[in-house]
């Protein structure tokens, strides 16, 4: 049985272990698989993104890693690459120059439609304070506002990129229950939810299901929510288990919520990258 995770972070953004440290931390619980993703918005950076100088570092020691552990786990180039119009895109043709094996593609960045330079971005993930101002700032502190955008965000990304899991998918929602932004049970929610899993199940992407929230004591739910989950095990849209980990002790951090999850939403197949691309296999 396949033990993966595909999203995990290293000390060359902003993980706190090394990638050989990752890899040999995942052998030795038992994984099978792990792909390595830095944070990446090529060609441009912030500071918790892969810095560009050391995008060959980062390439040749993944690279290098392969290699020496392949008898023990199999290893996989990646990177989070970034949603952010007009800068940087999750595309096969912007990677190409590092031959990845796979990208996520994620939305961490919101900024209001037209308004991009005057009063955005902020990050949604970042901390409370940023994303209580960037609301304020940028959607007059309407939830719902922000909600939708981030929706539109992740439904474009997904329509007009070739990257292969979505990373998060209701990252949004991680500071919700303390800043009480939005309702995720109400009507036009579940719309905008619900439409941007119809475009991920067209596109055939592969969701996460994300326990990284959990492992780092910021939310204490998995991305997707358990309604969102059986959305898209209705659509039968490809789910993969990742911990977005940051260290070696977050590797397989709520492996066993993650499990659960599935259950519930009635998903019996997990999906691993193999040389001819994703599979799924049984749970
Ligand atoms: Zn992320
Ligand atoms: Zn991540």
């Amino acid at each position: 049985m396949r033990l993966a995770t595909y999203h995990a972070h290293t000390d060359l953004c902003d993980g706190k272990d090394s990638a050989e440290a990752m890899v040999l931390g995942a052998a030795e619980l038992g994984m099978t698989d792990i792909g390595l993703t830095a944070h990446a918005m090529y060609p441009v950076a912030s500071e918790w993104h892969l810095p560009i100088q050391k995008y060959d570092e980062y390439v040749d020691e993944v690279r290098r890693l392969k290699t020496v552990y392949a008898d023990r786990i199999r290893v996989s180039l990646g990177f989070e690459a970034d949603w952010f119009p007009g800068l940087s895109a999750p595309t096969r043709a912007r990677y190409a120059p590092f031959s990845p094996d796979f990208l996520v593609g994620s939305v961490h960045y919101l900024a209001p439609a037209g308004r991009r330079e005057a009063t955005g971005p902020f990050s949604v993930d970042g901390p409370i304070d940023v994303v209580a101002r960037g609301l304020e700032e940028c959607f007059g502190g309407s939830g719902r506002r922000a909600a939708t955008a981030y929706w539109g965000a992740v439904r474009e990304m997904v329509e007009s990129c070739d990257f292969d899991v979505v990373g998060h998918l209701d990252l949004a929602r991680k500071h919700n229950a303390q800043l009480g932004l939005f309702d995720e049970g109400a009507r036009w929610y579940r719309a905008e939810a619900s439409a941007c899993a119809r475009s991920i199940a067209r596109s055939g992407k592969v969701v996460e299901v994300n326990t990284g929230a959990i492992a780092r004591g910021t939310m204490d739910d998995l991305y997707p929510s358990g309604w969102l989950l059986s959305v898209l095990a209705r659509l039968g849209v490809p789910i993969t288990v990742s911990s977005d980990a940051h260290s070696v002790s977050g590797l397989m951090a709520a492996y066993d919520r993650a499990r659960a999850a599935l259950a519930a939403a009635g998903i019996g197949e997990t999906y691993w990258l193999s040389e001819k691309g994703w599979v799924g296999e049984p749970l």
